[in-house]
């Protein structure tokens, strides 16, 4: 992606406050989750994941979705994301709009995989499909932006490697409901830099009309490479948390997501803008680890930045 000056750039998309928080054990209060949202717009952030509005039996961080969306500053420039895994939760989000800033944006996900489906949405890869073609043509007739992410796309906690040719399918039957991007998701990290090549070149030359999004979680030390490796084979939208905050309730020992401060440090050191300000992030990640007490596993946290090059 170039911008109008020539430079390229990179969107980035906050996950911290929702796939960075789900896994948290310790509940996070409402008004943390909203001063958090509010220090990444601060820091630059313009695309947030908010909030997931599912059953708050399944992950009881989510419980408060209404009320976090109900606290988020009006911003027409901000974009805020929320995830949704069925009808209900679409509905749900599409009442935030009576708030004063509301859901802009839904998030709906298929699964590669069956074992991880049935344990984190209760359904298999097919029937996952066909719910995220349902999700996009009701948002579509509420006139609510829609995307979707295909989970597991490399690998799955309990039914192990899966097959390329089936993400590629999955991303085909998505792209027919026209969502407004598609995101291959690494939910377990446990992918590479070669394979995350080759999966993002093959669904690019399968839907070649649909942006890709890639998000990965650094369980295994590849999520970093990970990401230059989408972004060098077309994935200009990149998820990532701040302080890399995460996990997955439904896959054990999964980690966090990629940390939102490294990514910006690797991309703006290669001359690609994030729109984000590493310093504040860093501000932001240790002001979160004071607020619930722990260290983040984000490097550029405790290294802090360094020059960038002139190019
Ligand atoms: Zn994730």
């Amino acid at each position: 992606m170039a911008t109008t000056t020539g430079k390229k750039s990179v969107e980035m998309v906050e996950v911290g406050a929702r796939d960075g928080l789900q896994n948290e054990p310790e509940l996070v209060a409402t008004d943390t989750k909203i001063a958090l949202i509010e220090r990444m717009i601060a820091a630059g952030s313009r695309r947030i994941e908010v909030a997931s509005f599912v059953h708050p039996k399944w992950v009881p961080q989510m419980a408060d979705a209404e009320a976090v969306v109900a606290g988020l500053p009006l911003r027409d420039d901000v974009t805020y994301i929320g995830l949704v895994l069925n009808k209900r939760g679409l509905l749900r989000a599409l009442a935030t709009r009576a708030d004063k800033a509301g859901i802009n944006e839904v998030g709906c996900v298929a699964v590669a995989s069956d074992g991880f489906g049935e344990k984190n949405q209760g359904m298999g890869w097919v029937a996952s499909v066909e719910t995220v073609r349902d999700i996009c043509r009701l948002a579509h007739a509420e006139g609510m932006a829609v995307q979707a992410t295909i989970s597991v796309s490399w690998g799955d906690p309990f039914d192990g490697v899966v097959p390329m040719d089936r993400v590629v399918e999955i991303a085909q039957r998505i792209a027919d409901a026209e969502p407004k991007e598609i995101a291959l998701a690494d939910t377990i990290g446990v992918a590479v830099p070669s394979r995350v090549s080759e999966l993002f070149a093959r669904v690019a030359d399968a839907v070649p009309h649909i942006p890709l999004r890639a998000h990965f979680h650094n369980t295994r030390n590849t999520g970093i490479a990970n990401v230059w490796a989408a972004y060098e084979a077309g994935a200009h939208i990149i998820d990532a948390s701040l302080g890399g905050l995460g996990g997955c309730p439904f896959a054990p020992k999964a980690t966090g997501n990629v940390a939102t401060e490294d990514v910006v440090y690797m991309l703006e050191q290669s001359g690609i803008s994030t729109g984000l300000d590493l310093d504040r992030l860093i501000g932001a990640a240790h002001w979160f680890e004071n607020k619930i007490g722990k260290p983040l596993p984000s490097m550029l946290s405790r290294a802090g930045g360094f020059p960038i090059p002139s190019q």
